[in-house]
């Protein structure tokens, strides 16, 4: 089972960044409440955490806390920009050469520029590093993205629409399903039969034993259970 922290900036008494009638901490709960229900409704094998999921103050270094202690594989904590600019960036904490940190930054920034690119004018601004206190706190691979600017109409404007907001949610789901490798579970279900073997099921769909997975990820992989739903992949 892997472990996704989600952590939605701000909340309670502390707004975040506010412009154009937006309050920051009401899209980054949005938000991560968009990635955690994709991630459920489209992988198996991925377990999530919310930093909140209601309007409440959490300190930072709590949020690290949090994460450290339940054992999160991954941090991916959600912003909104200010200040003026336009476009998306994320960050990681600043360490020098390759490490999963930044694969799984560049997996999360590849997803999210796909996606903002068919609406052609939000710009990228890269991939950075900072001394936030998420990063430097928390034990596991964790990235911050900061998801447009608040106070810039054209920005404000596309995180009003829910649509929007589903699509970044998504992206960002997406980015982290591919880091973490999590299997898909678009597929239909076969419910084991007595006399089956994990290879006559496999030669009845034309795919190989490898592919076969229990739709219900707790069930010992390597027994066939009759009964157990098994997912046949696409091919
Ligand atoms: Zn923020």
């Amino acid at each position: 089972m892997k472990k996704v922290w989600l952590d939605a900036g701000h909340g309670g008494f502390d707004s975040g960044a506010v412009g154009n009638n937006l309050r920051e901490k009401d899209i980054t709960l949005q938000l991560v409440l968009y990635i955690q229900s994709y991630l459920k409704q489209n992988y198996q094998n991925v377990e999530v955490e919310l930093t909140r999921s209601t309007d409440v103050f959490v300190s930072l270094s709590d949020r690290a806390k949090r994460a450290n202690s339940w054992g999160a594989d991954i941090f991916v904590s959600i912003h909104v920009n200010a200040g003026g600019g336009t476009g998306f960036e994320t960050y990681t904490y600043p360490t020098t050469g390759l490490n999963q940190t930044s694969i799984l930054q560049k997996a999360l920034h590849t997803e999210v520029i796909e996606l903002i690119r068919t609406y052609g004018s939000i710009v990228d601004r890269g991939l950075k590093k900072a001394n936030y206190a998420v990063l430097r706190e928390t034990k596991m691979s964790a990235v911050l993205t900061e998801n447009l600017f608040i106070d810039t109409v054209t920005d404000a404007d596309k995180l009003k629409k829910e649509s929007f907001l589903n699509e970044l949610g998504e992206a960002h789901a997406r980015g982290i399903a591919k880091y973490l490798d999590l299997p898909s579970k678009k597929g239909n279900l076969y419910v084991v039969q007595a006399n089956d073997t994990f290879y006559s099921i496999a030669k009845k769909y034309n795919i190989t034993v490898k592919q076969l997975q229990y739709a219900n990820p707790e069930v010992e992989p390597t027994v066939l259970r009759i009964g157990h739903p098994i997912i046949i992949p696409m091919v």
